[in-house]
């Protein structure tokens, strides 16, 4: 990897320009976004990063934000627009996500244009546009205005694949015949039924989330390339195979690491502009207060919401298991119009000082702590690259999506992780003396010490990776000088 050439971008051709990024309204969305925005601010560019007001209104509760107001990055700034979608929350269909991004699309492309306008009015010209999933219109928008694109794909390169190989029907997926059949992506180990991206399969509950995620494969040629969170070394096939029939792939993960340059000038605030839903709750003194490598972190991200049933045995697992934790029980989301989980009775007293109970963690913080043994979690993709970055090895607890082939690699190739269940297709409660095997597996004795070690490992190339002259670090630097090159030609 140290051999591979590189160089910090020109800052004085960054320094004028504006990276325009749209994000949909969804944490694990913003959340790599912002994190790339971050990035690009430290070189010295100018950022805005637009979304509904429908996230606006959480993120300016929960974080020091406001609209419209430039704050200082490393060498650039960043700035947020919360614009209204014209979403009718009192309409019947307000929950369904069709219909949502229906009306996202209309109203973005009437006001994005608008948006972009109104900052050269500024002086601020727009250099190039970066959508996440589920808003793919915002290449046709970019193309419109002669201006360059680029996608950041927020989930592993093995599930691009399947959703790519899906599309265009390239390999066999389950279907309503055949819903068992296993399926084999190119170069990628052989994926069970239950372990390709869950929407994927017939019988999924979310056929409008396959739908939403495919939409941006019809518009793949648009962006010119597609950027992703995750790293050269993690996924290499993958993303060699993928590169060369797809559009050009740049591997810029683990997002949630800095880039480190060899002469770093980077004020190290650069972490203070969070766009997080919720505000953390104070935990990390907690942990300072528990011994290293002692205390089980168990958080499910910010949808999936467990059945009650699933919330008790996991709490009777902890009280049998005698580990330290550390749990987030969120309130469920508002439109889940869910029950608030109910802890059972006695718990926090006969837990007493071994475990805290949280509504929103500082994750990364707690994931980066001395004092976390191990992360019990769904494995959306963010939390699975922030455990690997971190190297803390998994119980893995996958429900959909993408979270169940996460799972196999985190346990399977990547092998830091164990298994606590295969996702809710399985229809079943895991019961609590599982919980509390697994549990007392993942944090002490000789499965503990092996997934700890290749844990380490992982940290390791992550941390390689986005250092000068890692992988990552030189892709961020190659799509910097493709975005200054494709501007200079436009004027
Ligand atoms: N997260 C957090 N505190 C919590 C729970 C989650 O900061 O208590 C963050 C976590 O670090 C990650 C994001 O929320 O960056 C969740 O994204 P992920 O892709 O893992 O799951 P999703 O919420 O999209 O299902």
């Amino acid at each position: 990897m140290g051999s591979l050439s590189h160089h910090e971008p020109n800052h004085a051709t960054v320094k004028n320009m504006h990276i325009f990024m749209v994000s949909f309204p969804g944490q694990g969305h913003i959340t790599p976004l912002l994190r790339l925005g971050k990035r690009l601010a430290n070189f010295g560019m100018f950022i805005s990063i637009a979304t509904p007001e429908l996230a606006g209104v959480s993120i300016k509760k929960a974080n020091a934000i406001t609209d419209d107001e430039p704050t200082p990055c490393g060498r650039g700034m960043i700035r947020f627009e919360f614009f209204d979608d014209g979403w009718d929350f009192n309409h019947p269909n307000r929950d369904d996500i069709d219909s949502y991004i229906a009306q996202l699309e209309r109203v973005g492309r009437e006001i994005l244009p608008q948006m972009i306008q109104r900052q050269a009015e500024k002086g601020r010209p727009v250099s190039c546009l970066i959508n996440n999933p589920f808003i793919p219109w915002v290449s046709d928008v970019a193309e419109s205005l002669g201006i360059p694109s680029a996608m950041l794909w927020v989930q592993s390169c093995t599930c691009f694949s399947a959703y790519y190989h899906y599309f265009n029907r390239l390999v066999p997926f389950p279907s309503e015949e055949e819903p068992e059949i296993d399926v084999q992506l190119p170069h990628v180990p052989l994926l069970k039924h239950d372990e390709i991206p869950s929407f994927l399969h017939p019988s999924t509950p979310y056929p409008f989330l396959r739908r939403a995620i495919l939409g941006q494969f019809k518009n793949l040629s648009k962006p010119c390339c597609i950027l992703m969170d995750t790293f050269q070394e993690l996924e290499h096939e993958t993303i060699e195979y993928m590169s060369k029939i797809g559009r050009p792939i740049k591997t810029i993960g683990p997002l949630c690491n800095e880039l480190k340059s060899n002469n770093d000038t980077t004020p190290p605030d650069s972490n203070a502009i969070r766009a997080d839903f919720y505000a953390p709750d104070s935990c990390l003194e907690w942990l300072d207060s528990k011994p290293p490598h002692s205390v089980v972190y168990i958080s499910f991200g910010s949808i999936v919401y467990l059945k009650q049933e699933q919330v008790d045995e996991i709490a009777h697992g902890l009280l049998s298991s005698e580990v330290s934790f550390l749990w987030v029980v969120r309130p469920p989301a508002k439109e889940l119009k869910a029950e608030t989980h109910v802890l059972p009775g006695g718990f926090l007293e006969k837990v007493g000082d071994r475990g805290k109970i949280v509504e929103w963690s500082p994750q990364e913080k707690v994931l980066e702590h001395p004092s976390t043994a191990c992360f019990v979690t769904h494995c959306g993709w963010n939390s699975t690259m922030e455990a690997l970055a971190s190297g803390v090895p998994v119980v893995a607890f996958p429900q959909w999506g993408d979270q169940v082939t996460n799972a196999k690699f985190m346990v399977d190739v990547f092998k830091v992780g164990i298994r606590l269940c295969r996702g809710e297709a399985e229809v079943r409660i895991v019961p609590r003396e599982e919980v509390e095997k697994c549990f007392r597996a993942a944090t002490s004795g000789p499965e503990a010490a092996e997934m700890k070690q290749n844990a380490v490992k992982w940290k390791k190339a992550a941390a390689a990776a986005v250092v000068e002259g890692g992988s990552s670090y030189k892709n961020m630097c190659d799509f910097v000088d493709e975005v200054a090159r494709l501007v200079a030609t436009k004027s």
